[in-house]
């Protein structure tokens, strides 16, 4: 591990040779062997040439929208983003001269109509929180290349065991690394990768921006991709198992959990919504070992309530038009025995049942 701010120099001659372009590493905001494992990892496993890591999910977003557009341009955004990309993008962005329009991913008519002369950016995710739609890439792809706009997609749920977006055309694909490639809620980290143009200049951002990641972060979400195909293929059966259990129940109002995502399954979250059926705060106060987070993708088993987290300060009547109800959990499957789970679910539903 590269624990260190800077790297040092024999001589004179020897620092040079860093501004010749015949060593790679300076000063660890720039570039640290690290940080580049973990770009780099990320990129193989993506398909693409080039990554770079970042100090989280968001400047990895940040550093990539900057790389494409500037003071004066327009971004096309899917209205059903994760919150924080949504603060980023409807004020921050806002901030610098940049305009983002939100539009339903489902409607290609509806973007199209959205595009003007000064639109360089198509963004969307290539699974939605909480839920779980999943975006035809395919189309939204085509659309925009047609338009010449550059597409830019956040796959940090669905992860390159389920989509590889660029391999399918996008651009740019970003990912939280707090999330499945960490995969042990223990590290604040983001990837972003591309062709090798749109890497270098998003990298420069992130040197200019102080957007780095620290080494240790980086060697932890290092250590956790080794494991991400393991992990996932376990989470993703768990995933189904859950699914399968809970819709066989029809006091349940509705199970969100996709089909036919990929030949690797369908994603390691659930959501469910309990409906008019159970009381929702019984329901927490009923999970036992399965904690209440405001994250996901970890190894133990979590849930969430989007309603009081990530769609707090979205508008009632938004909320209802995207389907974030009083009765909505998501769930964030682990790598436990699928038997444990499903008891877990079971007891804390039939407590729940009104
Ligand atoms: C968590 C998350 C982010 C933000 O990532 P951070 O690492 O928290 O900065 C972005 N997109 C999605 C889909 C996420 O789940």
């Amino acid at each position: 591990m590269y624990q260190t701010s800077a790297f040092s120099f024999k001589d004179l001659d020897d620092m040079e040779d860093f501004y010749r372009g015949n060593k790679e590493y300076l000063y660890t905001r720039f570039s640290n062997p690290n940080t580049d494992d973990l770009g780099q990892g990320v990129a193989e496993l993506e398909g693409a040439p080039k990554g770079v890591a970042t100090s989280s999910g968001m400047s990895a977003i940040l550093a990539g929208v900057l790389a494409v557009v500037s003071h004066g341009d327009h971004i096309i955004a899917s209205e059903d983003i994760y919150g924080g990309t949504y603060q980023l993008f409807a004020h921050e962005l806002k901030e610098f001269g940049i305009e983002v329009s939100f539009v339903s991913m489902n409607n290609l008519d509806e973007i199209e109509n959205t595009i003007r002369v000064n639109t360089k950016l198509l963004y969307s995710e290539s699974i939605t929180n909480p839920l779980l739609r999943v975006e035809n890439l395919a189309s939204l792809i085509s659309l925009a290349k047609k338009h010449k706009l550059t597409t830019m997609i956040d796959n940090t749920f669905a992860t390159p065991y389920l989509i590889k977006p660029f391999e399918l055309g996008a651009d740019l694909v970003i990912h939280s690394a707090t999330k499945y490639i960490g995969g042990h809620s223990d590290v604040t980290a983001g990837v972003l990768v591309g062709n090798e143009t749109l890497i270098s200049k998003a990298k420069t951002k992130v040197v200019n921006l102080g957007c780095n990641l620290s080494p240790f972060e980086a060697w932890l979400a290092c250590r956790g991709l080794k494991t991400l195909a393991v992990r996932m293929e376990r989470q993703v059966k768990n995933a189904q198992a859950l699914a399968d259990f809970l819709r066989q129940n029809t006091a349940i109002k509705r199970v969100y959990y996709p089909e036919s995502v990929s030949e690797n399954g369908n994603g390691a979250i659930v959501s469910v919504d309990l409906g008019e059926n159970y009381d929702i705060d019984v329901f927490f106060k009923s999970l036992q070992w399965i904690r209440i987070v405001p994250t996901l993708a970890g190894v133990e088993s979590t849930v969430t309530y989007p309603l009081r987290t990530s769609h707090r300060t979205v508008p009632e009547a938004i909320r209802s038009k995207l389907g974030i109800t009083r009765g909505l959990v998501r769930i964030s499957l682990g790598i436990e025995d699928a038997e444990d789970i499903i008891d877990a679910f079971d007891k804390a539903i039939k407590t729940a049942k009104l």
